[in-house]
């Protein structure tokens, strides 16, 4: 387990106790390199989670649906890789506050972690995972990839 402010793979567990009636336990770590603190959910088996759709249609949360989606835009990276991404995003999705969570907040989530690695692989998971099949639909999303991105810039070619 990572720690997520200096990436050590060293933690203490502090507490352990089960979340979601047992299927996943939820610790309190605390990093032996930066000493920061912070709460990790281990899944047993699958978790429990109902995705509503864009159309409001409610589906059980299939983690080989992420995996697919990994695989089409981050093609680049290992197996690996991909692997501890989609844990990572797990792990928050343990912390959603409803057991019943909205496709875009799932789509969110992952984008925010694939910005910071490959921005283009964000771009590709991002029409892939929100289904955008318009030139529309595919500027607005760099567009406000663009924004986000705000001054850290450098403001260099146009
Ligand atoms: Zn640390």
């Amino acid at each position: 387990m990572l720690c997520p402010y200096c990436g050590f793979d060293e933690s203490n567990v502090l507490e352990s106790r089960d979340a979601q009636e047992g299927r996943a336990t939820r610790r309190r770590r605390e990093c032996i390199r930066c000493q920061k603190r912070f709460t990790t959910y281990e899944k047993v088996g699958n978790i429990e989670l109902k995705v509503i759709k864009k159309d409001g249609r409610v589906e059980d949360y299939q983690r080989q649906k992420l995996e697919r989606c990994f695989e089409k835009a981050c093609w680049k990276m290992s197996e690996e890789e991909r692997t501890k991404l989609i844990d990572e995003i797990e792990m928050k999705l343990l912390n959603w506050p409803s057991v019943e969570i909205p496709s875009t907040e799932i789509g969110k989530m992952v984008m925010e972690r694939l910005k910071g690695i490959d921005p283009v692989a964000y771009i590709r998971f991002a029409t892939i995972y929100l289904n955008i099949t318009s030139v529309d639909g595919f500027e607005k999303l760099v567009s406000d990839y663009k924004t986000k991105q705000g001054g850290k810039k450098d403001g260099g070619q146009k």
